[in-house]
This record gives C-alpha cells, structure tokens and sequence, in this order.
C-alpha cells in the first residue's frame, strides 16, 4: 500500500506491505524536483514504480543500503535507466545484499542487487542544492540531504524518534551522537526534518537536539552504572524499565540490550 502527502515542493511517498489490508510497517520515500530520496522495499516496488509512471524522475539518491530503502532502484533503473547514487560504504552492499533475517524477509523482502555510483558532496536538480552528510551510526554509509536554502533536512533512518529504546547490534550509538551533532552544526538555524518513517517535523532542529540530549543522558547513565559493576541486566532495568517487546518480535535484532552494549563498548571513553 502506497500513500502520499505534499509538503511545500516535497512529495512524500509512504509504503507499506499490506497485511489483511493493515499496514505492516511504513517506511517514506520523497520526490523532489525529480531527486527520488530512497524508494522503500521489495514488497512495494512495482507499486512505486506504477505510481511514478506519471512524476518526472531524474536521479535516486539512497540515504543507505537498508533493504526498506533501496528495493525500487532495480525496476526504476530498468525501466527508466535513472542513475542512482549512495555513499561508497554502501555501494558494495547494494551490489551484494546482505542476507536478510526472518522478519525482514516478511516485512520489506530481499532487494534485487544495483550498480549504484558514489556521492559526492552535492547532488543538485534543476531548483535544489542538496549538501551531502555522512552521517554513520544507524549504518555505515548512511548519508543525510540537506537543502539549506528552503531549510529541509531528509535524514534516512539517523532519527528514528526523541527518545528510542532499541538498536540493533551493528548500530553504534557514540557514532549516532557524533552525525547527530554534525547535523546541528551544519544545517540553517531552522529546518524541517522528513524522516524515513513518515515524519515531516517543522521544529527539525529542537527534534535532532532533542535526541541528542537523550542519547547523552542514557549513555552516560549506562557507562555510570558499568563502571560501578553493575550488570547488564541491572542496567537495562533502572534505565529503561526493562527489555522492549519489540527485542522477541525480532529475535533480538532490536533491543535495549543492543543500546547498552553499543554504550559501553563502542565509545572511547
Ligand atoms: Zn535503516
């Protein structure tokens, strides 16, 4: 299933698998002035592709390898032959893509592999200048596009929400801080963020500043609570309230577990 809404000149495109008619998990795509930003999964791609039979695209840019963000690039470029671009940490892993786990499978389907080319620094359209930030954390690879004139910040999957609970275990959180506070250094005072999933936040600045507050406070809190031997277990508890629902339906791939760990080992502190 496919909806849309238009924001100033952005058009957003939501997709979703459909799952007796009910969503099973969305995930937004933007056309801009033909720039098409990420094109959802596998399970949607010809619906993508129908839909756009009648938008000017030029060019996709993917914010990152993630297969809920690059499965529409194959039909597009088959049928268009519209050149893409993502970051070169992700090119390797949009040629060969990764093997998928169960739920994954279900919910966005395994990519068909693209001949993707590398981004620069800009990418521009006839109207737009987008800077290109990478932004590593979620993944590496990961870029945001940032137009500063009409202060529009599309940001992949660097923002999930203010105050996330889970992570998967390839996420690095020190990382997610460090792109998010070059996100605050180098956009317009004010902007608005379109996120992948589906949030269009005109207060952008204080939503990213938000989460970095957040993910200082739980970070130090977590290290503070290591250091004074605490376990794991203990920690997840008095941070947290305990493990997320969200860690069994996943089989692990996304859990507070994965945020603590990311905290204490990944950081040089
Ligand atoms: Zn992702």
């Amino acid at each position: 299933m496919l909806e849309t809404q238009n924001y100033d000149d952005v058009l957003q495109i939501r997709m979703s698998r459909a799952f007796n008619g009910q969503p099973l998990y969305w995930v937004a795509a933007y056309l801009v002035d033909g720039l098409l930003i990420d094109s959802g999964c596998q399970h949607t791609a010809q619906e993508l592709v129908d839909f756009l039979s009648d938008h000017h695209v030029e060019q996709i840019v993917n914010t990152h390898y993630h297969e809920d963000h690059i499965a529409g690039n194959w039909l597009l470029h088959q049928q268009r032959q519209l050149p893409m671009y993502a970051h070169r940490d992700s090119l390797p892993l949009m040629r060969q893509v990764p093997t998928l786990y169960p739920y994954q499978e279900i919910v966005w389907g395994y990519p068909q592999p693209v001949e993707a080319q590398e981004l620069g620094s800009v990418i521009t359209t006839s109207q737009y200048t987008f800077d290109v930030l990478h932004t590593p954390g979620h993944c590496s690879g990961h870029v945001v596009l940032l137009e500063k004139q009409k202060g529009w910040c599309f940001s992949g999957d660097l923002f999930i929400s203010e105050r996330p609970k889970v992570l998967r275990p390839e996420e690095n959180v020190h990382e997610i801080m460090e792109s998010l506070q070059y996100l605050l250094s180098s956009a317009p005072e004010e902007f608005t963020l379109f996120t992948s999933m589906g949030q269009i936040l005109p207060q952008g600045r204080q939503a990213v500043a938000n989460l970095l507050s957040y993910l200082q406070s739980v970070t130090q809190q977590i290290i503070e609570l290591h250091n004074s031997g605490q376990s794991i277990d203990d920690i997840r508890q008095r941070v947290f309230g305990g493990e997320s629902r969200m860690a069994e339906v996943t089989n692990g791939q996304f859990s507070v577990n994965n945020l603590i760990n990311s905290a204490i080992n990944d950081g040089n502190w």
